[in-house]
């Protein structure tokens, strides 16, 4: 009679065994997940920060150019920072960033289809803005 309950005892104890260790499977492939997620929201916040570094990456350090006729040329010429693929221009515009006039020219890489911004400063542009102020 002992034995029968000595046999229920061990069959309970490793359910409670198997069950800790399917939860402990669980918890550790979820913080596995976890870690995976931040470890690769970490990469692309550290890609952004040095795409936005690369001449024309930032409206602080544009790109200066003789000409808007150059703008779109030169912005073509550069490779996909992320792939080194050749790139496209999508959307061309003007903004005005900290009282400068910038070309924005937003690129998208043919291979990875990542999108950047590509700032340029045109130099005549500010010689016929200075012009137009004398007047
Ligand atoms: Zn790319």
């Amino acid at each position: 009679m002992p034995w029968v309950q000595i046999g229920l005892a061990l069959a309970v104890l490793s359910a409670i065994a198997w069950i800790v260790f399917l939860v402990g499977q669980r918890a550790r492939v979820v913080e596995r997940n976890r870690r995976a997620l931040a470890d690769e929201a970490e990469a692309a916040r550290l890609r952004d920060r040095r795409e936005e570094r690369i001449p024309g990456g930032n409206p602080r350090h544009p790109i200066e150019v003789a000409s808007a006729a150059v703008v779109e040329p030169r912005a073509s010429s550069l490779p996909c920072p992320r792939c080194a693929s050749p790139a496209h221009v999508d959307t061309h515009e003007v903004e005005t960033h900290e009282g400068r006039r910038l070309r924005v020219v937003n690129m998208k890489c043919g291979t990875c289809s990542h999108r950047r911004p590509l700032y340029f400063f045109v130099r005549s542009s500010e010689i016929r803005r200075d012009a137009n102020e004398l007047n």
